[in-house]
Protein backbone atom coordinates (compact mmCIF):
# COMPACT_ATOMS: atom_id res chain seq x y z
CA UNK A 1 0.00 0.00 0.00
CA UNK A 2 2.84 2.54 0.95
CA UNK A 3 5.50 1.45 -1.53
CA UNK A 4 5.77 0.02 -4.83
CA UNK A 5 7.27 -3.72 -5.65
CA UNK A 6 10.78 -2.81 -7.44
CA UNK A 7 10.65 -4.93 -10.43
CA UNK A 8 12.56 -7.75 -8.79
CA UNK A 9 10.15 -7.67 -6.55
CA UNK A 10 7.00 -7.51 -8.78
CA UNK A 11 8.35 -10.87 -10.72
CA UNK A 12 9.28 -12.39 -6.56
CA UNK A 13 5.66 -11.39 -5.86
CA UNK A 14 3.85 -13.17 -8.92
CA UNK A 15 5.68 -16.01 -8.59
CA UNK A 16 4.95 -16.63 -4.87
CA UNK A 17 1.16 -15.19 -5.71
CA UNK A 18 0.83 -18.52 -8.26
CA UNK A 19 2.38 -20.85 -5.99
CA UNK A 20 0.67 -20.33 -2.68
CA UNK A 21 -2.58 -20.34 -4.62
CA UNK A 22 -2.01 -23.52 -5.95
CA UNK A 23 -0.28 -24.79 -2.56
CA UNK A 24 -1.62 -23.22 0.06
CA UNK A 25 -4.26 -26.03 1.88
CA UNK A 26 -7.73 -25.32 1.12
CA UNK A 27 -8.57 -26.66 4.86
CA UNK A 28 -5.99 -23.81 6.44
CA UNK A 29 -7.77 -21.06 4.62
CA UNK A 30 -10.07 -18.45 6.26
CA UNK A 31 -9.70 -19.52 9.79
CA UNK A 32 -9.98 -17.01 12.22
CA UNK A 33 -7.51 -18.59 14.73
CA UNK A 34 -3.96 -19.76 15.04
CA UNK A 35 -4.14 -23.36 13.46
CA UNK A 36 -2.18 -26.00 16.29
CA UNK A 37 1.11 -27.23 14.60
CA UNK A 38 -0.29 -30.48 13.99
CA UNK A 39 -2.61 -29.29 11.17
CA UNK A 40 0.07 -27.28 9.96
CA UNK A 41 2.98 -29.79 9.75
CA UNK A 42 1.99 -30.58 6.30
CA UNK A 43 2.15 -26.82 5.01
CA UNK A 44 5.44 -26.24 6.80
CA UNK A 45 7.06 -29.10 4.86
CA UNK A 46 5.37 -27.75 1.19
CA UNK A 47 7.33 -24.44 2.06
CA UNK A 48 10.38 -26.16 3.30
CA UNK A 49 10.80 -27.87 0.00
CA UNK A 50 10.00 -24.75 -1.97
CA UNK A 51 12.74 -22.82 0.20
CA UNK A 52 10.05 -20.26 1.89
CA UNK A 53 9.82 -21.97 5.29
CA UNK A 54 12.68 -20.03 6.78
CA UNK A 55 12.82 -16.79 4.04
CA UNK A 56 14.94 -14.65 6.65
CA UNK A 57 17.24 -17.02 7.97
CA UNK A 58 20.90 -16.76 6.48
CA UNK A 59 21.82 -19.13 3.10
CA UNK A 60 24.53 -20.87 5.78
CA UNK A 61 21.80 -21.85 7.61
CA UNK A 62 19.28 -23.22 4.70
CA UNK A 63 17.04 -19.96 4.74
CA UNK A 64 16.34 -17.91 2.15
CA UNK A 65 18.71 -15.00 3.29
CA UNK A 66 15.80 -12.77 1.64
CA UNK A 67 15.74 -9.47 1.85
CA UNK A 68 13.12 -7.83 4.41
CA UNK A 69 10.52 -6.81 1.69
CA UNK A 70 10.46 -9.97 0.21
CA UNK A 71 9.69 -11.56 3.48
CA UNK A 72 6.96 -9.16 3.69
CA UNK A 73 5.75 -9.88 0.39
CA UNK A 74 5.96 -13.26 1.32
CA UNK A 75 3.52 -12.75 4.62
CA UNK A 76 1.17 -10.42 2.46
CA UNK A 77 0.55 -13.98 -0.30
CA UNK A 78 0.07 -16.01 1.98
CA UNK A 79 -2.21 -13.95 4.16
CA UNK A 80 -3.95 -12.80 0.73
CA UNK A 81 -5.24 -16.40 0.67
CA UNK A 82 -6.20 -16.61 4.01
CA UNK A 83 -3.64 -19.83 4.56
CA UNK A 84 -1.53 -19.50 8.02
CA UNK A 85 1.66 -17.94 8.94
CA UNK A 86 3.65 -21.08 10.10
CA UNK A 87 4.08 -21.77 14.01
CA UNK A 88 6.65 -19.23 14.78
CA UNK A 89 8.17 -20.08 18.09
CA UNK A 90 10.74 -22.43 16.30
CA UNK A 91 11.73 -20.27 13.29
CA UNK A 92 10.89 -16.95 14.26
CA UNK A 93 12.05 -16.38 17.61
CA UNK A 94 14.16 -19.38 18.98
CA UNK A 95 16.75 -19.82 16.09
CA UNK A 96 17.70 -16.22 15.45
CA UNK A 97 18.69 -16.21 19.21
CA UNK A 98 20.50 -19.73 18.39
CA UNK A 99 22.12 -18.61 15.56
CA UNK A 100 23.26 -15.00 18.03
CA UNK A 101 24.36 -17.17 21.13
CA UNK A 102 23.87 -21.15 20.75
CA UNK A 103 27.00 -23.27 20.19
CA UNK A 104 27.94 -24.79 17.11
CA UNK A 105 26.39 -28.38 18.52
CA UNK A 106 23.11 -26.43 19.26
CA UNK A 107 22.44 -24.97 15.61
CA UNK A 108 23.50 -28.27 13.80
CA UNK A 109 21.41 -30.03 16.05
CA UNK A 110 18.75 -27.76 16.42
CA UNK A 111 18.26 -25.46 13.61
CA UNK A 112 17.83 -28.25 10.72
CA UNK A 113 14.35 -29.73 12.02
CA UNK A 114 13.25 -26.12 12.49
CA UNK A 115 13.75 -25.41 9.35
CA UNK A 116 11.85 -28.69 7.43
CA UNK A 117 9.22 -28.41 10.56
CA UNK A 118 9.89 -31.77 11.63
CA UNK A 119 10.40 -30.56 15.52
CA UNK A 120 7.91 -27.82 16.81
CA UNK A 121 9.19 -25.42 19.56
CA UNK A 122 7.28 -24.42 22.59
CA UNK A 123 8.36 -20.83 24.54
CA UNK A 124 8.47 -21.67 28.50
CA UNK A 125 8.45 -17.95 29.54
CA UNK A 126 5.40 -17.37 31.77
CA UNK A 127 4.71 -18.37 35.37
CA UNK A 128 1.47 -18.28 37.48
CA UNK A 129 3.12 -15.69 39.51
CA UNK A 130 5.68 -14.31 36.64
CA UNK A 131 3.88 -12.56 33.37
CA UNK A 132 4.87 -9.44 32.91
CA UNK A 133 7.19 -8.88 36.12
CA UNK A 134 9.23 -11.65 34.07
CA UNK A 135 12.04 -11.56 36.12
CA UNK A 136 10.03 -12.79 38.77
CA UNK A 137 10.34 -16.49 37.79
CA UNK A 138 10.98 -19.37 39.95
CA UNK A 139 10.95 -22.49 37.81
CA UNK A 140 14.57 -23.92 39.70
CA UNK A 141 17.46 -25.28 37.79
CA UNK A 142 20.45 -26.74 39.94
CA UNK A 143 23.38 -27.84 38.17
CA UNK A 144 24.72 -31.26 39.54
CA UNK A 145 27.57 -32.44 37.46
CA UNK A 146 26.80 -31.99 33.40
CA UNK A 147 23.07 -31.86 34.08
CA UNK A 148 20.16 -29.59 35.83
CA UNK A 149 17.63 -30.50 37.73
CA UNK A 150 14.85 -28.59 36.31
CA UNK A 151 11.64 -28.33 39.27
CA UNK A 152 8.86 -25.93 38.57
CA UNK A 153 5.60 -24.64 36.57
CA UNK A 154 5.19 -22.61 33.33
CA UNK A 155 1.41 -21.47 32.20
CA UNK A 156 0.38 -19.79 29.01
CA UNK A 157 2.73 -22.03 27.30
CA UNK A 158 1.13 -21.86 23.88
CA UNK A 159 0.43 -25.44 22.26
CA UNK A 160 3.20 -27.30 24.50
CA UNK A 161 0.70 -30.50 24.17
CA UNK A 162 1.98 -30.29 20.47
CA UNK A 163 5.08 -29.50 20.52
CA UNK A 164 8.11 -31.64 20.87
CA UNK A 165 10.80 -29.42 22.64
CA UNK A 166 10.65 -26.66 24.52
CA UNK A 167 13.23 -23.25 25.52
CA UNK A 168 12.17 -21.95 28.76
CA UNK A 169 13.83 -19.29 31.48
CA UNK A 170 15.14 -20.81 34.61
CA UNK A 171 16.42 -19.73 37.83
CA UNK A 172 19.86 -20.88 38.20
CA UNK A 173 20.77 -18.53 40.72
CA UNK A 174 18.40 -17.64 43.31
CA UNK A 175 20.43 -15.30 45.59
CA UNK A 176 21.20 -12.87 42.10
CA UNK A 177 20.94 -9.27 42.51
CA UNK A 178 18.84 -8.02 40.18
CA UNK A 179 17.46 -10.95 39.97
CA UNK A 180 17.27 -10.88 36.28
CA UNK A 181 21.36 -12.21 36.44
CA UNK A 182 20.30 -15.44 37.95
CA UNK A 183 18.05 -16.43 35.19
CA UNK A 184 19.57 -19.42 32.42
CA UNK A 185 18.33 -20.43 29.19
CA UNK A 186 17.38 -24.13 28.50
CA UNK A 187 16.48 -26.18 25.81
CA UNK A 188 13.76 -28.58 27.03
CA UNK A 189 12.78 -31.91 25.42
CA UNK A 190 9.19 -32.17 26.37
CA UNK A 191 9.32 -36.16 26.42
CA UNK A 192 11.35 -35.75 29.31
CA UNK A 193 10.60 -38.10 32.40
CA UNK A 194 9.52 -35.61 35.04
CA UNK A 195 7.58 -33.40 32.61
CA UNK A 196 3.84 -33.04 32.94
CA UNK A 197 1.68 -30.81 30.33
CA UNK A 198 -2.06 -29.99 30.76
CA UNK A 199 -3.78 -28.10 27.99
CA UNK A 200 -5.94 -24.89 29.33
CA UNK A 201 -9.49 -24.18 27.34
CA UNK A 202 -9.91 -21.12 26.39
CA UNK A 203 -12.75 -18.59 25.99
CA UNK A 204 -12.60 -19.26 22.24
CA UNK A 205 -13.03 -23.28 22.60
CA UNK A 206 -10.08 -24.15 21.77
CA UNK A 207 -7.12 -25.48 23.58
CA UNK A 208 -3.86 -23.21 22.40
CA UNK A 209 -2.50 -23.09 26.01
CA UNK A 210 -0.85 -25.39 28.39
CA UNK A 211 0.68 -25.50 32.03
CA UNK A 212 3.85 -27.68 31.81
CA UNK A 213 5.04 -28.75 35.35
CA UNK A 214 8.31 -29.57 35.69
CA UNK A 215 9.35 -32.16 38.72
CA UNK A 216 13.27 -33.11 38.98
CA UNK A 217 13.33 -33.24 35.01
CA UNK A 218 17.22 -33.70 34.15
CA UNK A 219 18.77 -31.16 31.39
CA UNK A 220 21.83 -31.55 29.84
CA UNK A 221 24.38 -28.66 30.33
CA UNK A 222 24.90 -28.75 27.14
CA UNK A 223 21.02 -27.59 26.52
CA UNK A 224 22.21 -24.13 28.34
CA UNK A 225 22.01 -21.15 25.47
CA UNK A 226 24.43 -18.36 25.98
CA UNK A 227 26.23 -18.30 29.65
CA UNK A 228 25.25 -19.73 32.73
CA UNK A 229 22.84 -16.95 34.51
CA UNK A 230 22.92 -15.53 31.21
CA UNK A 231 19.76 -16.09 30.24
CA UNK A 232 17.77 -12.68 30.12
CA UNK A 233 19.93 -11.35 27.29
CA UNK A 234 18.83 -14.49 25.29
CA UNK A 235 15.31 -13.69 26.11
CA UNK A 236 15.06 -10.50 25.60
CA UNK A 237 16.45 -10.94 21.86
CA UNK A 238 13.65 -13.81 21.51
CA UNK A 239 10.84 -11.06 22.37
CA UNK A 240 11.87 -8.15 20.29
CA UNK A 241 11.09 -10.21 17.07
CA UNK A 242 7.74 -11.17 18.92
CA UNK A 243 6.63 -7.77 19.14
CA UNK A 244 7.06 -6.85 15.93
CA UNK A 245 5.78 -9.92 14.05
CA UNK A 246 3.15 -9.89 16.50
CA UNK A 247 2.12 -6.02 14.49
CA UNK A 248 1.68 -7.41 10.87
CA UNK A 249 -1.24 -5.45 9.50
CA UNK A 250 -2.67 -8.19 7.66
CA UNK A 251 -4.85 -10.06 10.75
CA UNK A 252 -6.32 -5.89 10.43
CA UNK A 253 -7.15 -6.49 6.93
CA UNK A 254 -8.86 -9.52 6.79
CA UNK A 255 -11.26 -8.44 9.91
CA UNK A 256 -11.91 -5.73 8.27
CA UNK A 257 -12.67 -7.53 4.55
CA UNK A 258 -15.32 -10.07 6.97
CA UNK A 259 -16.91 -6.64 8.23
CA UNK A 260 -17.44 -5.27 5.03
CA UNK A 261 -18.65 -8.70 3.72
CA UNK A 262 -21.11 -9.09 6.49
CA UNK A 263 -22.40 -5.26 6.00
CA UNK A 264 -23.59 -6.00 2.59
CA UNK A 265 -25.36 -8.98 3.59
CA UNK A 266 -26.96 -6.93 6.05
CA UNK A 267 -27.53 -3.86 4.44
CA UNK A 268 -25.70 -2.17 6.57
CA UNK A 269 -23.62 -0.17 4.05
CA UNK A 270 -26.56 2.34 3.58
CA UNK A 271 -26.53 3.27 7.99
CA UNK A 272 -24.84 6.27 7.59
CA UNK A 273 -23.61 5.91 11.15
CA UNK A 274 -22.72 2.38 10.76
CA UNK A 275 -20.38 3.81 7.71
CA UNK A 276 -18.51 6.70 9.90
CA UNK A 277 -17.72 3.15 12.50
CA UNK A 278 -16.05 1.52 9.25
CA UNK A 279 -14.45 4.31 7.36
CA UNK A 280 -12.84 5.64 10.71
CA UNK A 281 -11.57 2.35 11.59
CA UNK A 282 -10.98 1.91 8.03
CA UNK A 283 -8.44 5.17 8.16
CA UNK A 284 -6.47 3.71 11.73
CA UNK A 285 -5.70 0.27 9.73
CA UNK A 286 -4.48 2.46 7.00
CA UNK A 287 -2.22 4.69 9.37
CA UNK A 288 -1.08 1.30 11.41
CA UNK A 289 0.13 0.14 8.29
CA UNK A 290 2.04 3.25 7.51
CA UNK A 291 3.62 2.70 10.93
CA UNK A 292 3.82 -1.25 9.84
CA UNK A 293 6.05 -0.18 6.80
CA UNK A 294 8.14 2.93 8.16
CA UNK A 295 9.53 -0.13 10.93
CA UNK A 296 9.67 -2.63 7.84
CA UNK A 297 12.19 0.10 6.04
CA UNK A 298 14.03 1.31 9.36
CA UNK A 299 14.62 -2.63 9.59
CA UNK A 300 15.76 -2.86 6.12
CA UNK A 301 18.36 0.15 6.97
CA UNK A 302 19.61 -1.93 10.18
CA UNK A 303 18.27 0.63 12.69
CA UNK A 304 17.33 -0.50 15.95
CA UNK A 305 13.46 -0.66 16.35
CA UNK A 306 13.17 0.74 19.93
CA UNK A 307 10.29 1.94 21.27
CA UNK A 308 9.12 1.37 17.97
CA UNK A 309 7.89 -2.44 18.63
CA UNK A 310 6.00 -1.27 21.36
CA UNK A 311 4.18 1.67 19.80
CA UNK A 312 3.44 -0.85 16.69
CA UNK A 313 1.65 -3.75 19.18
CA UNK A 314 -0.76 -1.32 21.11
CA UNK A 315 -1.57 0.07 17.88
CA UNK A 316 -2.29 -2.77 15.49
CA UNK A 317 -3.54 -4.78 18.39
CA UNK A 318 -6.23 -2.50 19.90
CA UNK A 319 -7.57 -1.97 15.79
CA UNK A 320 -7.76 -5.45 15.56
CA UNK A 321 -9.93 -5.64 18.76
CA UNK A 322 -11.80 -2.28 17.82
CA UNK A 323 -12.67 -4.55 14.43
CA UNK A 324 -13.68 -7.19 16.29
CA UNK A 325 -16.31 -4.87 17.94
CA UNK A 326 -17.41 -3.74 14.97
CA UNK A 327 -17.97 -7.21 13.10
CA UNK A 328 -20.16 -7.95 15.91
CA UNK A 329 -22.27 -5.38 15.08
CA UNK A 330 -22.31 -5.98 11.05
CA UNK A 331 -23.39 -9.62 12.09
CA UNK A 332 -26.39 -8.46 14.13
CA UNK A 333 -27.57 -11.27 16.35
CA UNK A 334 -26.00 -13.82 14.56
CA UNK A 335 -22.59 -12.90 16.55
CA UNK A 336 -24.13 -14.98 19.52
CA UNK A 337 -23.72 -18.28 17.29
CA UNK A 338 -20.61 -20.21 18.02
CA UNK A 339 -20.23 -21.81 14.07
CA UNK A 340 -19.72 -19.47 11.50
CA UNK A 341 -22.12 -16.66 9.81
CA UNK A 342 -23.29 -17.87 6.60
CA UNK A 343 -22.80 -14.81 3.63
CA UNK A 344 -23.61 -14.57 -0.04
CA UNK A 345 -19.69 -13.87 -0.46
CA UNK A 346 -18.97 -16.99 1.83
CA UNK A 347 -19.08 -17.72 5.55
CA UNK A 348 -17.72 -15.42 8.12
CA UNK A 349 -16.35 -16.20 11.84
CA UNK A 350 -17.88 -13.89 13.78
CA UNK A 351 -17.46 -14.89 18.03
CA UNK A 352 -14.68 -17.13 17.40
CA UNK A 353 -12.49 -14.07 16.32
CA UNK A 354 -14.11 -12.14 18.66
CA UNK A 355 -13.05 -14.27 21.29
CA UNK A 356 -9.75 -15.45 19.75
CA UNK A 357 -8.55 -11.78 19.35
CA UNK A 358 -8.72 -11.08 22.97
CA UNK A 359 -5.30 -12.53 23.57
CA UNK A 360 -3.96 -9.90 21.32
CA UNK A 361 -3.13 -7.17 23.92
CA UNK A 362 -1.94 -9.91 26.15
CA UNK A 363 0.47 -12.13 24.86
CA UNK A 364 4.07 -10.42 23.88
CA UNK A 365 3.68 -8.62 26.88
CA UNK A 366 0.56 -6.59 27.43
CA UNK A 367 -0.24 -3.34 26.39
CA UNK A 368 -0.44 -1.57 29.74
CA UNK A 369 3.51 -2.74 29.77
CA UNK A 370 4.24 -1.28 26.37
CA UNK A 371 2.67 1.95 27.44
CA UNK A 372 4.98 1.59 30.39
CA UNK A 373 7.85 1.63 27.93
CA UNK A 374 6.86 4.15 25.80
CA UNK A 375 6.42 6.51 29.13
CA UNK A 376 10.18 5.72 29.91
CA UNK A 377 11.97 5.62 26.84
CA UNK A 378 9.71 7.88 24.81
CA UNK A 379 8.40 10.48 27.13
CA UNK A 380 11.15 10.50 29.37
CA UNK A 381 8.56 9.45 32.58
CA UNK A 382 9.76 7.78 35.24
C1 LIG B 1 -2.79 -16.39 23.73
C2 LIG B 1 -1.60 -16.32 24.64
C3 LIG B 1 -0.49 -17.08 24.35
C4 LIG B 1 0.62 -17.05 25.21
N1 LIG B 1 1.67 -17.86 24.91
C5 LIG B 1 2.71 -17.89 25.76
C6 LIG B 1 3.79 -18.80 25.53
O1 LIG B 1 3.79 -19.55 24.54
N2 LIG B 1 4.79 -18.82 26.42
C7 LIG B 1 4.83 -18.01 27.52
O2 LIG B 1 5.79 -18.06 28.26
N3 LIG B 1 3.81 -17.15 27.79
C8 LIG B 1 2.76 -17.09 26.95
N4 LIG B 1 1.71 -16.23 27.21
C9 LIG B 1 1.70 -15.47 28.46
C10 LIG B 1 1.89 -13.98 28.30
O3 LIG B 1 3.23 -13.66 28.00
C11 LIG B 1 1.43 -13.34 29.63
O4 LIG B 1 0.04 -13.59 29.75
C12 LIG B 1 1.70 -11.86 29.68
O5 LIG B 1 3.07 -11.59 29.74
C13 LIG B 1 1.01 -11.21 30.92
O6 LIG B 1 1.34 -11.89 32.09
P1 LIG B 1 0.22 -12.44 33.08
O7 LIG B 1 -0.79 -13.20 32.31
O8 LIG B 1 0.90 -13.13 34.20
O9 LIG B 1 -0.52 -11.14 33.65
P2 LIG B 1 -0.02 -10.20 34.82
O10 LIG B 1 1.41 -9.86 34.63
O11 LIG B 1 -0.45 -10.80 36.11
O12 LIG B 1 -0.86 -8.89 34.53
C14 LIG B 1 -2.25 -8.77 34.89
C15 LIG B 1 -2.71 -7.39 34.47
O13 LIG B 1 -1.96 -6.38 35.18
C16 LIG B 1 -1.33 -5.49 34.26
N5 LIG B 1 0.00 -5.10 34.76
C17 LIG B 1 0.94 -5.94 35.27
N6 LIG B 1 2.04 -5.25 35.61
C18 LIG B 1 1.82 -3.95 35.30
C19 LIG B 1 2.58 -2.74 35.39
N7 LIG B 1 3.82 -2.74 35.86
N8 LIG B 1 2.01 -1.58 34.96
C20 LIG B 1 0.76 -1.57 34.44
N9 LIG B 1 -0.03 -2.67 34.34
C21 LIG B 1 0.50 -3.84 34.75
C22 LIG B 1 -1.19 -6.30 32.97
O14 LIG B 1 -1.11 -5.45 31.84
C23 LIG B 1 -2.49 -7.10 32.97
O15 LIG B 1 -3.56 -6.32 32.51
C24 LIG B 1 0.61 -16.23 26.36
C25 LIG B 1 -0.53 -15.43 26.64
C26 LIG B 1 -1.62 -15.47 25.79
C27 LIG B 1 -2.82 -14.61 26.12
Amino acid sequence: MFRKDSDDEARFRAEVRAWVEANAPAALRGSSRRPNPSETRAWHRALYERGWSAPHWPREYGGMGATIYQQVILAEEIARVGAPALHPLGPHFLAPALMAYGTDAQKQRHLPPILTGDVVWAQGYSEPNAGSDLASLRTRADLVGDHFVVTGQKIWTSWAHECDWMFALVRTDPDAKPKQAGISFLLIDLESPGLTIRPIETIAGDDELAEVFLDNVRVPRENLVGPLHGGWKVANHVLGFERVTSANPYRCFMVLADIKRLARANGLLDDAGFRDRLVEIELDVIAHAAIFNHLIELAAAGKPLGADASIIMIVGTEALQRLCDLLVEAAGPAAAQRGPVATPDGPVEVATAFLYHRHATIYGGSNEIQRNVVAKRVLGMN
